[in-house]
């Protein structure tokens, strides 16, 4: 089965009146770069590339750099493909944009191997663990306006509790814009309103100094805060070292990290307890194979990024349904050593919408897709209302 042609497709949706802010910046809008993948016989492969990056480069690089090295060749070895994209490029594109093209590529030409086998991409990669992943919702970022404190509490409260009672057991909050000691109101604010029974994640992407990200680490564990994601720049793996060695809940790191060579100097460095490659970033499924085995080898639970389009949400399920408890208990929850969804709640109809199917969010767990290949369809209405170009 050959792969007879290859699109990228770039969606974006102005987010309006509903733009957010993480400590980086201001989200404006949605997108997407995604891929469509063709086979001779007809059938269709659907990957996603990147996260944050603006889409284009991505979209030039497959396809004027690496689909003609593609097309006419087998779509039904995604992880020798992968091998052989990556060692291409290795000289200009160890990370960045070409890996973000190959993390799309990898995804559809999976999509594309399930589909002529009738098994979900789960059960090409050896087996599930779960049917169901446990969910944690994404929100509590900072608002365009206001910016007044006890606005911004209040809000956040409403935001929290909305979730709770969604069925979200887990949320995770946003830091690293306002001082500690404001930041430190916002997780305030929010465990009294959701409660002692709900776990709360805390995001700082990457804002603070060593020495701040210390302090706000100490200070966090007096709201039972279940892990640190994030408290340093991604280059700095002595600061992450330091981090993990002077707090006591876990550090978190990796979404802005590229294949298994960046999340080996994470494992070296002893940098982070729990790993989160992005499938649509770090490589691809292939990839993440890799990077999943070396986490385990060295004691690191994996919990995925998860960012992007209904596509990306799916790749992250196979990934996910994978994954071991690390290290192996019988009750694996209990002790938190069970992987969890990253389950983005802002608004993003190229999420919601794109997919014919629903991803099922039931008891504060999503299900993993059990359809041939990544398990999903696109609705190419959908797909043609929000598509665009450079
Ligand atoms: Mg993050």
């Amino acid at each position: 089965m050959k792969i007879a042609s290859i699109e990228p497709i770039i969606l974006r949706v102005p987010l309006q009146e509903r733009t957010f802010y993480s400590s980086q910046s201001k989200f404006p809008e949605r997108n997407s770069l995604l891929i469509k993948i063709t086979t001779e016989d007809g059938i269709v492969g659907w990957g996603e590339g990147g996260q944050y990056g603006p889409p284009g480069p991505v979209a030039t690089c497959i396809e004027n750099v690496l689909s003609p090295l593609l097309v006419g060749h087998s779509a039904c070895t995604p992880v020798a493909t992968s091998e052989r994209l990556y060692a291409y490029s290795r000289d200009f594109g160890q990370s960045g944009t070409y890996i973000e093209a190959i993390s799309a590529i990898d995804i559809a030409l999976w999509d594309i191997w399930g589909k002529i086998l009738g098994q979900p991409v789960h059960a090409l990669m050896g087996g599930a663990f779960r049917s169901k992943v446990i969910a944690y919702a994404t929100g509590c970022y900072y608002p365009d306006q206001p910016w007044s404190l006890p606005e911004m509490l209040r809000d956040l409260e409403v935001e929290a509790g909305s979730y709770v009672e969604s069925g979200f057991g887990i949320l995770k909050i946003k830091v690293g814009l306002l001082s500690v000691e404001d930041d430190l109101k916002r997780v305030e604010a929010v465990r009294r309103s959701v409660g002692d029974g709900i776990k709360l994640l805390v995001d700082a992407n990457h804002a603070y100094t060593t020495a701040t990200a210390i302090r706000m680490g100490k200070a966090l564990g007096d709201f039972g805060v279940h892990f640190l994601e994030e408290p340093v720049t991604p280059e700095d793996l002595t600061g992450y070292r330091r981090v993990r060695d002077s707090i006591d809940i876990p550090v978190a790191g990796g979404e802005c990290a590229f294949t298994r060579y960046d999340f080996r100097d994470l494992f070296v460095g002893q940098c982070i307890d729990i790993a989160q490659p992005d499938i649509c970033v770090c490589g691809g499924l292939s990839e993440f194979l890799k990077i999943q085995a070396m986490a385990s080898t060295f004691g690191v639970l994996t919990i995925p990024h998860v960012w992007g389009s209904g596509i990306a949400v799916a790749a992250a399920m196979h990934a996910l349904a994978i994954i071991p408890p690390t290290p192996y208990t019988a009750n694996p929850i209990a002790l938190q050593n069970e992987p969890v969804v990253e389950f983005d709640r802002k608004h993003n109809p190229l999420r919601d919408d794109l997919l014919e199917e629903k991803f099922d969010f039931q008891d504060g767990c999503v299900s993993v897709p059990t359809g041939p290949g990544l398990g999903v369809t696109v609705n190419e209405d959908v797909l043609n209302r929000y598509r665009t170009t450079l």
